[in-house]
């Protein structure tokens, strides 16, 4: 039996009968990373030492029948921009390339708590910042479907791990579609959760009011899972949200007759490949099947979002890795005097994205430019929110697409920034809207995986699961 393609719940099962172990599962994985990883390069480091440890003493527990949870001896992995205690954390950067934390991050702890096995850090664009993870200084990861493609990004690391089994699920960060893209590309399930539901204590920031970590999985039920688990209120981040967590698995199953399912005009218009909107309109037709009502709705200033968001990032970004001087983190360069450090350290450090959105967040923030920039986005980042908070007075959730075009080339788009930011036009509203979003398998184009994805108003990622689920099984009302 492959157990690599099981899912979390029937590993579960497993492991409770005694038909498998967690040790063995493991050796699944570690085969598995084996045969695939060199092409792939879908990790930055694995932690096969530690991994076998845990995956001793979650067989241990359960022998005793003592199970910590269902995530108990399921081998997950982080993306390296997630502190790990003692497990070097890079953000895919030259700059922390042998940074080791001394602490976890509280979703880290989270999955320790609930006897998850740690394998290994997930490649990703150097601090989260690209659509592709071309940008890591640890070497692009391939689409699992082809070796010429990207996986997406900037979760692309983690995205291609979950595709190739070579762990069952794992965790990626999302500010702008980093865990929905690359999950669409590689045909696996991702949630960006409802800003606040998840802590960021221990993520490394790029832009503090749009970052979450979220799940990566390779379908619904396993999302739900994982969201459980790691989904709460935390001291440490005070941007996290003292707001109940249900059981997300609650809700899989559940008729989703009369719900209503916005369809944005705006989303369908231009520039849009029409494979994607095609499969957009499948989309629709399946909901409808099983029940939804689909209902037309406007998202009139959807089409600023790319140009806010990049400012709003940028600028969050610039002020957040003017801690990467050489003194506190990572490697440092010795100039002649201080000043020379910094600049030794950080020009030979950051790789070309990196430098350009601090130029760029710096340039935005500048005096006599604030105004005209970062004070301009944000009232549009307002005005993004105020379309789909009236949305939503009419509809329980909206479908979009995830991208505008299909998995593209390795090398096609990185030389050219700006057709890489335009992609990201129908997955930055979440981040700037604060509301949760999951990516959803949906058809093949030239045999690469493709996704939609569903929005939803703040905290009702269960919505969100119920939809996405019945979408993915086809449940009928
Ligand atoms: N592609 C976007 C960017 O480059 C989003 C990245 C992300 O979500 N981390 O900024």
């Amino acid at each position: 039996m492959d157990y690599l393609n099981l899912s979390v719940k029937e590993l579960n099962r497993l492991f409770l009968k005694g038909e498998l172990s967690p040790v063995e599962l493991l050796k699944a994985t570690m085969e598995r990373i084996h045969m695939v990883e060199r092409d792939v390069n879908a990790f930055i480091t694995t932690c096969l030492e530690s991994a076998e440890k845990a995956a001793e003493e979650s067989e241990k527990r359960y022998m005793k029948k003592a199970p910590l949870s269902p995530l108990d001896g399921i081998p997950v992995g982080v993306k390296d921009n997630i502190v790990t205690k003692g497990i070097r954390t890079t953000c895919g950067s030259r700059i922390l390339k042998d940074y080791i934390p001394p602490y976890n991050a509280t979703v880290v702890e989270k999955l320790l708590a609930a006897g998850a096995v740690i394998v290994g850090k997930t490649n990703m664009d150097e601090f989260a910042m690209g659509s592709s993870t071309e940008n890591s200084a640890f070497g692009p990861t391939k689409n699992p479907y082809s070796e010429a493609h990207v996986p997406g990004g900037s979760s692309g690391g983690s995205a291609a791990a979950v595709a190739l089994r070579e762990v069952i699920c794992s965790l990626g960060s999302d500010t702008g579609g980093s865990i929905r893209q690359p999950a669409a590309f590689c045909g696996v399930v991702g949630m960006k959760p409802t800003y606040g539901r998840v802590s960021r204590f221990g993520l490394v920031a790029f832009a503090s009011s749009l970052d979450q970590i979220g799940p990566i999985t390779s379908n619904v039920e396993d999302c739900a899972i994982l969201l459980n688990h790691i989904a709460g209120y935390d001291p440490m981040d005070s941007t996290s949200a003292d707001i109940p967590v249900p059981d997300y698995t609650m809700v899989l199953g559940r008729p989703i007759e009369g719900i209503r399912i916005g369809v944005p005009q705006e989303y369908t218009q231009e520039g849009v490949d029409h494979r994607i909107l095609e499969f957009f309109e499948e989309a629709k037709e399946a909901l409808r099947e099983v029940g939804a009502k689909i209902v037309q709705i406007s998202l009139p200033h959807t089409r600023y979002s790319v140009a806010a968001y990049y400012i709003i990032a940028t600028a969050e970004a610039s002020s957040n890795l003017a801690r990467y001087d050489g003194v506190k983190y990572g490697s440092r360069r010795e100039g002649s005097d201080l000043l020379s450090t910094y600049e030794l350290t950080r020009s030979t450090g950051f790789g070309k994205e990196v430098k350009r959105r601090i130029m760029l967040g710096s340039y935005v923030l500048s005096s006599g430019y604030y105004e005209a920039y970062y004070m301009k986005a944000m009232k549009v980042r307002t005005l993004i929110k105020m379309d789909f908070d009236s949305a939503f007075q009419y509809v329980d959730a909206i479908l979009a697409p995830i991208s505008p075009v299909p998995t593209f080339k390795i090398g096609e788009r990185v030389k050219d920034p700006l057709s890489m930011y335009l992609i990201d036009i129908f997955t930055t509203p979440a981040n700037l809207c604060g509301i949760p979003g999951i990516s959803v398998p949906f058809g093949k184009i030239e045999g690469l995986p493709m996704g939609v994805q569903l929005l939803g108003r703040p905290f009702e990622e269960d919505t969100l699961l119920q939809v996405a689920y019945a979408l993915q099984k086809g449940v009928k009302g």
